[in-house]
C-alpha cells in the first residue's frame, strides 16, 4: 500500500484483531488514494484496519468491496 496522505482515524474500537488474533484496539482510518485505473488516473479515499501490535494494515471483506466501490464510483471513465 504505497501512495497515500490525508490519513485520518474514524475510530477505534476494542475488538478481535483477525491480524494477530488478540483483543485490543483497532482503529479504523480512511486516507486519499491515488490509482489509475484503465489508464485513467482515479482519486478516492479508501478505509483500513490498523494492528498496533503487528504494525499492519488490514482489510475485512465488506470494507475491501466498500473501496472497490468507491474507486467504481470515482472513476469517471474516458470521455
Ligand atoms: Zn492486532
Amino acid at each position: 500500500m504505497s501512495g497515500f496522505e490525508k490519513m485520518k482515524i474514524i475510530d477505534t474500537q476494542e475488538r478481535i484483531c483477525p491480524c494477530c488474533m488478540a483483543r485490543h484496539e483497532v482503529k479504523r482510518v480512511s486516507y486519499e488514494v491515488n490509482v489509475t485505473y484503465k489508464g485513467i488516473p482515479v482519486k478516492y479515499n479508501e478505509e483500513s484496519f490498523y494492528c498496533d501490535n503487528a504494525g499492519e494494515w488490514f482489510v475485512e471483506e465488506d470494507m475491501m468491496s466498500k473501496n472497490y466501490k468507491a474507486m467504481i464510483d470515482a472513476y469517471s471513465g474516458p470521455p
